[in-house]
């Protein structure tokens, strides 16, 4: 069995409750190990180690903060191996996805904010009458993330990453899904120096500690990636304290391929934006819009390649499509296939559970899915399924397929597919979304302002973004004659 504790003031704590959760294996669907269900008791722990660490953490030269910043990076790339396997075994995702995908970027959220922590700066506005304005850029003080389960390390340091660059201690949570690398971090923090009580991870569920660390009055920022109505109930709870508030939420994204796309790369590209790590990627493309001349040639050739992609062991080099996150996700999933063959759609490919062999037996497998035929109002174009389930809808003209994508309570992403650059901006600047890949998918430079419009969130994270939101802004003005 695999029990974790929580790291509180550079120790692992077991929870003061001594109460634990069941960690469980998607690949197996048995029980490996425990995480702490931590509740007020481990939370405090965390308050009183961050308020002793905060004000030299704070006043720390940036370069030294920056310098630790590397080393965490550097360990985690010397610890690849061992991170990937534990990302697989907890999440479900294939290995070769982890080893090359989610451990790596995890390393590069921290090498990209040690720069930003030494390269930060904030403006002088100069005026007529002999007076100057800068403004101060400080740490918040004690800051929480949260994070979700389909890209555990990766999103998990997303946050803590520009949180610790811009002098903030950190109160962070994992999913209780996918605990087991947030806790290999603790270790790797603790080697990399930095000091005592400036990172907490508290394990355990959302409605309790998730709860507790976005309400308690000492924390003075949350930054939350998660499901939509997550956000909508913290917003709710938050308002009333004028808490600075970040909100990473879900997304209905819809990929948009014209006549004239290069056909091959487009096929390749939206395979990779419908599948990878089982759909379950908030980017991930979800309604797939193809203008009518090219839509039945588009839609056998990804249906060809749908149905070579079979779900596997993930823990197998080969495995190119692993194991669903949960059963209950499993059934939520599953759902919306049923209630779209219902509603009289058809489903091209896919659209069942997959019982493997052996170990594997009770894992929580689905086949990659494609559904033709349902209306832009269907939930299946509506809500998120995030799972292998994409929705194939042909068009005739760019404005209608405009009209559809933004015909959605959702904003995060889209991507357009054509070699004609003149559509492709001008589509661009008609979508409603925060990101817009044009020939591509999941092209990410850490410089970018990332999140989404609608009901996909609130602010931005990335480069100046994250560094802006986990700082106050204050002005000082100077008159000097
Ligand atoms: P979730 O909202 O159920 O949980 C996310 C995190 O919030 C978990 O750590 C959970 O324990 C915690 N939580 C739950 N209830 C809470 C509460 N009341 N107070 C505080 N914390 C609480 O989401 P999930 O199922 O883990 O993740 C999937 C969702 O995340 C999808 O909707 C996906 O689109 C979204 N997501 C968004 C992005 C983005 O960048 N926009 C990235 C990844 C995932």
């Amino acid at each position: 069995m695999d029990n974790i504790d929580n790291f509180i003031g550079n120790q692992h704590l077991a929870p003061v409750s001594k109460n634990y959760l069941d960690n469980i294996c998607p690949a197996t669907g048995q029980v490996y190990g425990s995480i702490p269900n931590s509740d007020e008791a481990d939370l405090e722990l965390a308050i009183v180690a961050a308020k002793r660490a905060q004000k030299s953490w704070a006043q720390m030269p940036s370069e030294q903060r920056s310098d630790i910043l590397i080393k965490i990076a550097q360990l985690i790339e010397q610890n690849l191996e061992e991170l990937a396997q534990a990302e697989s075994l907890d999440n479900g995702k294939p290995i070769s996805l982890a080893r090359s995908v989610d451990i790596p970027r995890a390393a590069s959220n921290f090498k990209f904010f040690a720069a930003a922590a030494s390269q930060f700066a904030s403006q002088a506005h100069h005026m007529p009458n002999n007076a100057i304005n800068y403004t101060l850029r400080q740490p918040v003080g004690i800051v929480g993330c949260i994070s979700p389960w389909n890209l555990p390390l990766y999103l998990f340091t997303w946050k803590i990453a520009p949180a610790l660059a811009a002098g903030n201690c950190v109160i962070a949570k994992p999913s209780e899904v996918t605990p087991k690398t947030a806790s290999m971090l603790g270790k790797i923090c603790q080697q990399a120096g930095l000091p005592e009580g400036v990172l907490a991870i508290l394990h355990g569920e959302g409605k309790t500690i998730g709860n507790l660390i976005c309400q308690h009055r000492d924390i003075k920022a949350i930054s939350f990636t998660g499901g939509t109505q997550t956000g909508a109930y913290i917003a709710t709870q938050l308002a009333p304290q004028f808490k600075k508030l970040s909100l990473e939420l879900g997304g209905k994204n819809p990929a948009i391929v014209l006549n004239d796309c290069d056909m091959e790369l487009t096929l390749n590209e939206i395979f990779r934006a419908s599948f990878a790590n089982q759909g379950q990627i908030c980017l991930c493309a979800s309604r797939i819009y193809v203008q009518r001349e090219i839509y039945q040639d588009f839609k056998r050739a990804l249906v060809e390649k749908a149905k070579a992609l079979m779900p596997a062991d993930p823990a197998n080099e080969q495995t190119a499509m692993g194991a669903i996150v949960s059963k209950p996700h499993l059934n939520k999933v599953l759902g919306f296939i049923e209630r779209a063959k219902q509603s009289g759609a058809t489903i091209l490919t896919g659209g069942e559970q997959v019982k493997l062999a052996g170990r594997l037996a009770d894992g929580y497998y689905l086949q990659p899915t494609i559904i033709e035929g349902l209306a832009n109002e269907h939930e299946c174009n509506q809500q998120e399924i995030f799972g292998p389930v994409v929705t194939l809808t042909p068009f005739d003209s760019i404005d209608e397929a405009i009209t559809l994508a933004n015909d959605s309570d959702y904003g995060l992403a889209a991507t357009v597919w054509t070699k004609n650059l003149a559509n492709a901006h001008d589509i661009a600047e008609q979508l409603q979304t925060g990101i817009v890949w044009v020939n591509c998918w999941l092209h990410r430079d850490l410089r970018t302002p990332f999140g989404g419009m609608k009901q996909s969130g609130l602010g931005r994270e990335g480069g100046e973004e994250a560094m802006r939101f986990f700082t106050e802004a204050k002005n000082v003005c100077i008159k000097y004659t």
